[in-house]
């Protein structure tokens, strides 16, 4: 029988392993860099979707070449590793953080996340991995868990950003302008027709609330003394409730975590912003432990499902893909303290 790892090494070349089904490579890319190449730069793994990941964005091209060849080779027959203590894993498993083994079957089946059963759950043949369709995407979701809890140490690292160099990293200088100036040039952020809510939690579901959801012009006269929160979508006019049903227009992707500090969320933005691409509005200092990102939305729910595999296996919030969920507003003081920016882009 074929062993994964021969398969892989014979494309990446020699794989310095860290666990079972995944290590370290040289970037088939690597010429491409337009950056220093470090050893933990570039990383294979051949469970789950076979994929190889490398945190250079010069070398795109190549690296999806190369996990072409990855996928036709280790999807055209099938395979098993055995783990320490007996178990095997088989192709299209996963090996998780833990050590314990999520089967393809089970991935497919949806068992563990609340998908409903498919009407025929059989298995599929290793080559669907290259096709298209729910279960397949399924796999793909589990790989991005799996594979963005295993690049963690190496992301805080690479792409550190902690807070003080993101005050002085600021294209604008906006940390100390006054409350209500930070209210008004985050209201900026929106396009001019915007409907935008601002409240407190439970200003919102009855008819009486209709006046925290305003235009822009309106809020730049009442200034930051309606609430402590807003969303990062905008509403339909004549909107009480903050529901997604009501959602129209402008959407940004408010990036929050609960369990990673100051220092360390940087690293999520950055990530998102340089290696993803997806434009940063602003940094948020919610004058508490946390700092929000406010990014744009990606476009298809295809790409919003696989951002939330990856931020969520990062430390970050699964809730921040509610749009409806309030968020701290700039320019109100909390216990105090200033809910200010403290990154606003040109
Ligand atoms: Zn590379």
């Amino acid at each position: 029988m074929t062993d994964p790892r021969q398969i892989a090494a014979g494309i990446v070349g020699a794989v310095d392993w860290q666990t079972e089904v995944s290590g370290f490579c040289r970037c088939p890319g690597e010429s491409l860099h337009t950056h220093p190449t470090g050893k933990k730069d570039c990383r294979v793994s051949v469970d789950g979707a076979p994929t190889i990941y490398c945190f250079h964005s010069s070398c795109a091209a190549a690296v999806a070449n190369a996990n072409l060849r990855l996928r036709r080779e280790l999807g055209a027959s099938s395979w098993e590793v055995v783990l320490p203590g007996g178990r095997v894993l088989r192709s299209g498993d996963v090996l998780l953080g833990d050590g314990t083994v999520k089967t393809r079957r089970e991935i497919e089946m949806g068992a563990a996340h609340g998908f409903s059963a498919l009407p025929h759950p059989g298995p599929l043949p290793p080559t669907a991995w290259a096709g298209e369709g729910e279960r397949n995407e399924r796999l793909v979701l589990e790989t991005l868990r799996v594979l963005a809890d295993r690049f963690k140490p190496e992301l805080f690292e690479k792409f550190h950003w902690p807070f003080a160099q993101i005050l002085s990293d600021s294209p604008l200088l906006v940390a100390e302008r006054d409350p209500d100036e930070q209210f008004r040039t985050w209201l900026k952020l929106w396009p001019a027709h915007s409907h935008v809510w601002i409240g407190d939690v439970y200003s919102s579901g009855k008819p009486e609330h209709k006046t925290h959801f305003r235009p822009v012009a309106d809020w730049y006269q009442i200034g930051p003394v309606m609430g402590n929160y807003t969303c990062g979508a905008a509403f339909k006019p004549g909107s009480y409730q903050r529901s997604n049903a009501n959602i129209e227009g402008q959407r940004f992707l408010v990036v929050e975590s609960d369990t990673l500090a100051k220092d360390q969320i940087g690293a999520v933005f950055a990530y998102l912003r340089r290696r993803l691409h997806y434009p940063l509005h602003a940094i948020i200092d919610t004058g508490g432990k946390s700092l929000h990102g406010w990014f744009d939305a990606p476009p298809t729910k295809l790409m919003e499902n696989r951002l939330k595999a990856g931020l969520t296996a990062f430390g970050c919030d699964p809730k921040l893909f509610t749009y409806s969920q309030p968020v701290r507003v700039p320019g109100a003081f909390r216990e105090g303290k200033l809910q200010r920016l403290i990154w606003l882009k040109s």
